[in-house]
């Protein structure tokens, strides 16, 4: 069995964040740790409150966590502040895990910020050169790469400019833009679509999440790359499908269709 690690937020209500991580490892059949940056006080209708937790604490977790247990892959999500960046950075640069996924996560669906904005610059200098795939949205995109985009013929650029800031696949996914959801991965040298219609329903929270710890999941079983991104779209598309309306506002996907 291949073990996961995610470094990232919790998410009271189960939506997003570490317990979505959790949940999807554990709908891949592999074996799920976590590493706990920030708790959240959230549900579906918004985030009330953040707590980060202490750089030496998340330090801490990594430690335990790689001096026992082997890990195959990370995924990495919420993670706040420049300390915490470089306390991530600093500890995956020594343990040098094979495969980790970069879910740059910046602002909740609701409007919450969950990364500081003068992280931002941190994240792309410590985080990126490590990535054997980054995911961002278009907003993400847009704040990584410097560069608007306003049509999918854009989306090339930017996954270049993000590949020249040190990482070494991008995944940009389109959804931000109107009509389908068509996701964009590149190497470096082959540019491959993945195509995705747009599903009616506003139960979307955790998808970021959920996609990203997919990809570790299916990256560390062994999947290609281009597998792997068609693979973890098909888990999403079927979990937002089956999302559940609960709460009163963004319901969570459904990991376990
Ligand atoms: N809360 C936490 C802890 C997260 O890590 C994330 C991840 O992106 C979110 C909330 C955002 O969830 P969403 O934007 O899908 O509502």
């Amino acid at each position: 069995m291949k073990h996961l690690l995610t470094i990232a937020g919790s998410d009271s209500s189960g939506g997003a964040g570490i317990q979505a991580d959790l949940k999807t490892f554990a709908a891949h059949g592999t074996f799920g740790m976590s590493v706990i940056t920030a708790v959240t006080a959230q549900n579906t209708q918004g985030v009330t409150m953040v707590q980060d937790i202490d750089a030496e604490v998340i330090e801490a977790q990594i430690n335990a966590v790689f001096d026992d247990i082997r890990v195959d892959a990370v995924k990495i999500g919420m993670v706040s502040r420049p300390e915490i960046i470089k306390t991530i950075a600093d500890r995956l640069r020594y343990y040098k895990p094979q495969i980790v996924v970069l879910d740059p996560v910046m602002i909740s669906k609701s409007g919450y910020p969950l990364l500081a904005p003068e992280a931002c610059a941190t994240l792309v200098q410590e985080l990126l050169p490590l990535a054997t795939l980054v995911t961002p949205n278009l907003p993400e995109a847009e704040v990584i790469s410097g560069m608007k985009v306003t049509m999918k013929e854009e989306m090339r650029p930017v996954a270049e400019r993000i590949l020249e800031l040190g990482a070494k696949a991008v995944l940009v996914k389109g959804g931000h833009l109107n009509g389908s959801a068509d996701d964009l991965l590149f190497d470096g040298s082959t540019e491959r679509w993945f195509m995705g219609d747009r599903i009616d329903t506003k139960n979307t929270h955790g998808t970021g999440c959920t996609l990203s710890s997919s990809l570790a999941a299916n990256l560390a079983q062994g999947l290609s790359l281009a597998d792997a991104v068609a693979a973890s779209k098909a888990y999403v598309t079927e979990a937002i499908e089956y999302s559940l309306p609960i709460g009163g506002g963004c319901g969570p996907t459904h990991h376990f269709v």
